[in-house]
């Protein structure tokens, strides 16, 4: 049995274990505790918010948020539509209607062009939207500046889905801490996680509060059970805030290690033909959270798809980049300005393994199963070879110099000798 290679999996560090200890020995099982407090205090430290309430999720914290910058049924909310739909799900959770909005090219992120001529265009009509969602993709800080002058300019607060970007930069400060709210998630499979949970952070003390108190079914002041608006049951647990806390005090060393593997795919496989890296942005620094790349399947001699069915093959998981919010069937009705690009990205894109978790014995084998669906697939258009055939052995890669491997016509390869 070979090793899967997963795509990203849980990496704890040594303190976690004591802190939930801690929370054991002292009974705080519960969503309320000193673990919280610290995870909150702590997160800001490290991120340079101002204030930050821990919530049970991501997905919950950009609920609150919206909810927040008062959402409501009927409003529109503009929103990248390259991204996970944990994005866009919490606007209809309002019974509001997402407005997509095109990638570019540089940072895959949100066009700050397009945003700026579609709000110059619904301003004119007098129909402005509600908020604008801003995703930092992959680890990656969108152009923040131009997108933050547009939305004061019309007044729309920006919120900043940063779910994949905790600990990246731009211009030297932390994605998330720009906009009205940030919120940032520890699900199993981001940079760090506490099995699931989420944070909200502004500069705003009170929206921060407000946000604690929905957060917790809105309960007003009063000895007995109290409600005069709606709330909802989102805070984090006091135990998950104990992982939190001991993740945190690795996430530079997640950082170093996704980098690295950025920095090892890149070296192997960069001057393959038709391979090319998610670009890194100068205006800021990028965590690596995912290793993304695409494929232009002329050039390379096999599409993402048979890429990514070779390595599965190969027990080595890997994901199309996210598949756009446009083309969603559950938002077939919903506008999208342009959307080609975003098309583009997910038509040829692909995610490598990039857990902080992996070794350079991981690396090395996706980056050789990778050569050989290259090697092999050029040398079956070459060879004019019957479906079903196999078409030889070919000699060498550049992991495995002088090593022989199995072609077989749909281009996955087995190393023989
Ligand atoms: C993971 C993710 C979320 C949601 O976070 P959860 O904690 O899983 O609810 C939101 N947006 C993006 C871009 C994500 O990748």
């Amino acid at each position: 049995m070979i090793k899967p290679i997963l795509l990203s999996t849980p990496h704890m560090g040594d303190r976690e274990l004591e802190f939930v200890k801690e929370a054991f020995e002292t009974n705080w099982i519960a969503p309320v505790g000193p673990h919280i407090d610290a995870f909150e205090h702590e997160f800001c430290q490290a991120t340079g918010a101002r204030h930050a309430a821990a919530v049970s999720s991501g997905t919950a914290a950009l609920h609150l948020a919206l909810r927040l910058v008062g959402v409501e049924r009927g409003d529109e909310v503009f929103c990248s539509t390259l991204t996970f739909i944990a994005t866009a799900n919490p606007i209809t959770y309002l019974g509001a209607k997402p407005v997509f909005i095109d990638s570019d090219l540089m940072t895959w992120n949100m066009n700050p062009d397009l945003l700026w001529e579609s709000l110059e265009r619904r301003s004119r009509r007098g129909k402005l939207p509600k908020a604008v969602i801003l995703v930092h993709l992959y680890g990656q800080s969108a152009d923040i500046d131009p997108i933050l002058e547009i939305c004061s300019h019309y007044e729309i607060p920006l919120i900043e889905d940063a779910a994949e970007s905790l600990g990246a930069t731009y211009k030297g400060r932390a994605t998330g801490t720009f906009g009205r709210i940030g919120i940032y998630s520890f699900n199993g499979n981001k940079i760090i996680t506490t099995s699931g949970g989420g944070m909200l952070v502004s500069d705003d003390e009170k929206l921060i509060a407000k946000a604690r108190f929905l957060a917790t079914q809105a309960r007003d002041l009063a000895p007995h059970y109290q409600h005069s608006e709606i709330g909802y049951n989102y805070r984090l647990s006091n135990i998950l805030a104990g992982i939190g806390r001991g993740q945190l005090r690795v996430l530079n060393d997640r950082i170093a290690a996704r980098r690295r593997n950025y920095e090892i795919y890149a070296a192997a496989l960069e001057n393959l033909p038709g391979i090319e890296f998610m670009p890194e942005a100068d205006f800021g620094r990028a965590t690596r959270w995912l290793t993304c790349l695409t494929i232009d399947p002329e050039a390379f001699g096999a599409d993402r798809e048979q890429v990514r069915l070779a390595l599965a093959k190969q027990q080595i998981e890997t994901r199309p980049v996210w598949k756009p919010l446009h083309l969603q069937p559950v938002f077939a009705k919903s506008k999208c300005i342009d959307g080609v690009i975003a098309e583009y990205l997910f038509t040829r894109g692909l995610c490598l393994p990039s857990g902080s978790n992996l070794t350079i014995e991981d690396l090395e084998r996706v980056i050789s199963a990778i050569e050989s669906v290259h090697n092999c697939q050029s040398r079956v258009s070459r060879s004019h070879a019957e479906p079903g055939n196999e078409v030889g052995y070919l000699k060498s890669t550049l992991s495995f110099p002088g090593s022989i491997w199995k072609c077989s016509r749909a281009g996955s390869a087995e190393r023989v000798g």
